[in-house]
């Protein structure tokens, strides 16, 4: 079915169409990825996104803001009860944007913070030397320890009694484990540092109460909206009371202009969907198909880094199922296959970021679609099949044959959304 605006711009509604039909027909895997809801969609794609709103709820700079207001208060309202939080700013247009926003509320440029390393787990935003972290803040990087492939928090507490940071940041985009707040907490005490937990990947899994929540003790948290929250693409901050002019100041007019308020329509959408019982069922159901998916790549000869997964994540070392295969090449392997992921550094990758030695699987945007357990068992031998005949092309169009009939039973847009 063509999308209704079609006839309109065919060259730009074709190609939404075939994107629906990919999303439709190939499995996401993607761990920062999900489908969102119709309402969500709806609020996106809506009337808000003409209006210009600088400024926050009673205090904006041009008229006509009564109704944005409105909606503003009410994301506010909801993400602060969904969370517990003190303080919500609602306004960042990406998690990397939340980040910036938090550190121009917190740090002076030069000013020193630890990060989770990129190379095992920690994002752009946590000191890359090329991004705006790591161009105007100086980020020590701690890393997880060899041995059982978590968290060093022994080295996080001697890196901070060294080198004395402002602020300590924990949080990853790559890491299949629990990050518990309370150890941080108490190093960033022990130091008298601020404790910045960045929830991005699994603020859905705390709202939905799988993941332990970093909002009573971090003084800031900051997370996307469009993981496994499942709202639109967007960032947001949680604070304490005490710092929230501060973190305002640093979205608007620190690092941002007008706010997106079809995104902000459409985020308060999202936090009242993860506000219903139906979220927490989901939530722990993402977390138990991860572990399903885990358990199941062991058995097809794949190592688990870390062991297994606590959340929505696996990162899988493909060294021992198969010495020569790169993450790469098992990426664009596994795209033929029609199962959409990407390929991730392990700790003490031999390879470089853009080769590689892992993947990084993540289960929120299935299990919106309907997936279980039993699914998960089934995409685990769909990945071992594809990667095994990663050279015989017949086999592969087996495998997509296979990929396209188990998708057919969970279809996340039967319709196009107008
Ligand atoms: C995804 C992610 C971000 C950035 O989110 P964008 O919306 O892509 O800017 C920040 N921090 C962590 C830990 C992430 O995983």
């Amino acid at each position: 079915m063509a999308h209704p605006f079609t006839a309109a711009d065919p060259e730009v509604f074709s190609v939404v169409d075939a994107e629906r039909e990919r999303q439709n027909t190939t499995l996401q895997l993607i761990a920062s990825e999900n489908f969102t809801s119709p309402a969500v969609m709806a609020a996106t794609g809506s009337v808000l996104t003409n209006k210009y709103s600088e400024g926050y709820p009673g205090k904006r700079y041009y008229g006509g803001n009564q109704e944005v207001d409105r909606v503003e208060n009410i994301a506010i309202e909801r993400v602060k009860r969904l969370f517990g939080a003190e303080h919500a700013n609602v306004q960042p247009h990406s998690g990397a944007n939340a980040n910036t926003a938090a550190y121009l509320a917190v740090l002076e440029p030069g000013d020193t913070a630890l990060g989770l390393r990129l190379d095992q787990g920690g994002h752009i935003t946590h000191g890359l030397p090329v991004s705006l972290s790591g161009r105007f803040y100086n980020f020590v990087s701690y890393g997880v320890s060899p041995s059982d492939e978590r968290i060093d928090l022994d080295q996080v507490r001697d890196l901070a009694l060294e080198h004395r940071p402002k602020l300590i940041v924990a949080g990853a985009t790559a890491y299949p484990r629990t990050i518990h707040p309370e150890p941080f907490r108490q190093i960033a005490d022990e130091v008298g540092a601020l404790l910045l937990f960045d929830a991005a990947h699994i603020a859905g899994l705390v709202a939905g109460g799988a993941h332990p929540s970093p909002v009573p003790l971090a003084d800031i948290v900051t997370f996307t909206t469009h993981k496994t929250l499942r709202g639109p693409r967007g960032g947001c901050i949680l604070s304490k009371a005490a710092l929230g002019t501060a973190i305002d100041k640093g979205i608007f007019p620190g690092s941002q202009g007008g706010p997106l308020d079809h995104v902000v329509a459409a985020k308060a959408v999202a936090f009242g969907e993860a506000l219903q019982p139906p979220f927490a069922a989901y939530a722990a159901q993402v977390v138990a198909n991860a572990q399903a998916l885990a358990r199941a790549l062991a058995g097809e000869g794949f190592r688990l880094v870390s062991g297994g997964t606590d959340n929505h994540l696996v990162l899988v070392d493909l060294q021992p199922f198969d010495p020569d295969l790169t993450g790469k090449v098992a990426q664009e392997v596994l795209d033929r296959a029609g199962i959409t992921c990407n390929k991730n550094t392990i700790p003490n990758d031999p390879r470089s970021a853009f080769v590689t030695s892992g993947l990084r699987l993540g289960t929120a945007a299935q299990t919106t679609a309907g997936m279980g357990e039993p699914e998960m068992v089934e995409v685990a031998g769909l990945i071992g099949r594809a990667l095994r005949s990663r050279d015989d092309e017949h086999e592969l169009a087996a495998t997509r044959h296979q990929v396209v009939t188990l998708c057919s039973k969970f279809t996340p847009y039967p319709e196009p959304f107008g």
